[in-house]
């Protein structure tokens, strides 16, 4: 029924269900931060799992590193985001506001106070936040927050060569924040200046590089299907050469259908060997690869896969969002994958002030939570409430203790009701039985 979901929908759901909060709210907010609630950091990590067992575990040619967010100065030098990091600004004459030059709908005027030929000329702004290291204050003192999490890897490429003596092609994978001074947060977590990234960089010999990022590209339409966005919402866009990073030779954006628009979810960069070249030159060590087959010393070719955990977050939530009508009424729920989803059932006693369905209840949870975890107790309201409450969250199974669980149906002694979140019908299970739809659910 009712898809497509507005973004006011999804943003006071992530708030009122406790997903995600503005950043700082008590102080009226800091923009481009959020701060991920209970559920929200739970429906974060179960989406980073999926993406770090997809690309790192089940793998055997991948390597995970979890590098420092600060680094020395000389790394971001060499990587030329000091000086090309950048975002052309316009300032308007009258309301002193700046916003991206590329991002203007109408040049000619102002989005903030909606003046005509106020608009000055674009010019560059750093994204990079600067912070000082060390008691001084001089220059000499500065630091970066690193606006993205590739650097960690370049700069760890000859550790992890030293350590593992990988065959080409390889590739390290990190999951971490990055940071930039975005002129203009918006659309909820979409654009912020606290962001979180799930990042590869794959190695390969010159030659290899299309094959390589035809191979990914692939990899990135199948995670997209894994965390449940449907193929239809996912496009692709050959980035024009004008338009690609400093470092890039080849760029496809993958793009999403966001309730604000067709947006950037992830990236996918052909970046040659101008990262390990680079940091060659300025540090003065070798970052050459010897190639066992060939004899040969090479400076590997780089492929990388980029992917923001927060678009990937609201892309699943979008995707996910549903109304429809269940027995007479309206509801909504989140159809997530269970993998992703943040509670995978919820277990209730069918009155809370029967001690002995409570005490078989606790006792189903608990075999339950041997097959997972997260498997919630809700004794509050009446039970219809309960499964709306679970259905908002994206909770794929509901499991009610009733009287026949203690046996007053023999026949039905020890089973239970398991209600489905997508159809609302119900079943009549052994707890093993209930346990083992829970099992085939996460796999
Ligand atoms: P945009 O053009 O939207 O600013 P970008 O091309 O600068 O994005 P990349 O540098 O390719 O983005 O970053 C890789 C990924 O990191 C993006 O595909 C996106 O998922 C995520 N990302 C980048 N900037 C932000 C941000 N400000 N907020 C949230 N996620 C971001």
């Amino acid at each position: 029924m009712a898809q497509n979901p507005s973004l006011d929908t999804l943003v006071s759901l992530a708030k009122r269900r406790g997903f995600i909060y503005p950043g700082s709210e008590i102080y009226g907010g800091l923009a481009g931060t959020y701060d991920y609630g209970p559920l929200g950091v739970t429906l974060k990590k179960n989406i980073e799992n999926l993406w770090w067992r997809t690309f790192v575990e089940e793998r055997d040619d991948m390597y995970g590193v979890d590098a420092a967010i600060l680094m020395n100065p000389k790394a971001w030098e060499a990587s030329g985001h000091v000086s090309g990091f950048s975002d052309p600004l316009v300032e308007c004459a009258n309301c002193k506001k700046r916003f991206r030059a590329d991002h203007l709908e109408d040049p000619n005027t102002c989005p903030g106070c909606g003046k005509q030929g106020t608009l000055g000329e674009a010019r560059q702004f750093n994204m990079m936040f600067k912070t000082q290291i060390g008691a001084t204050e001089d220059e000499s003192a500065t630091v970066y927050l690193r606006p993205e999490t590739a650097g960690g890897m370049f700069v760890n490429f000859k550790n992890v060569v030293d350590s593992f003596h990988p065959k080409l092609p390889f590739g390290l994978a990190q999951i971490g924040k990055a940071f930039r001074n975005e002129i203009a947060p918006r659309d909820f977590i979409f654009r912020v200046r606290e962001l979180e990234q799930m990042e590869v960089e794959y190695f390969v010999r010159p030659t290899e590089w299309e094959a390589a990022f035809e191979a990914w590209r692939q990899s990135m339409h199948e995670f997209a299907k894994a965390v449940g966005l449907p193929d239809e919402s996912v496009h692709e866009l050959e980035v024009a050469p004008e338009d690609r990073a400093h470092y890039s030779k080849r760029t496809i954006d993958f793009e999403f259908d966001y309730p604000f628009g067709r947006k950037e979810l992830w990236g996918l960069a052909y970046r040659t060997d101008f990262d390990l070249s680079a940091h060659q030159a300025a540090s003065g060590q070798s970052l050459a690869y010897m190639d066992e087959e060939t004899k040969e010393k090479l400076v590997p070719h780089v492929i990388e896969p980029s992917f923001g955990v927060g678009r990937t977050l609201l892309a699943v939530l979008v995707s996910a969002y549903r109304e429809d009508e269940l027995g007479g009424e309206t509801r909504s729920y989140l159809a997530l994958n269970p993998k992703v989803a943040p509670v995978k059932a919820m277990v209730s006693p069918l009155l809370k002030n029967k001690p002995e369905l409570v005490a078989k209840a606790r006792e189903v949870r608990a075999a339950l939570q041997k097959v997972h975890p997260a498997i919630a107790w809700d004794d509050n309201g009446n039970i219809g409430k309960r499964y709306r409450r679970q259905d908002e969250i994206g909770t794929p199974f509901c499991i009610t203790v009733d009287f026949d669980t203690l046996g007053e149906t023999p026949e039905q002694k020890d089973t239970v009701t398991l209600r489905n979140r997508d159809t609302g019908e119900q079943e009549r299970l052994t707890i093993e039985e209930a346990g083992k739809r829970i099992r085939d659910a996460l796999s």
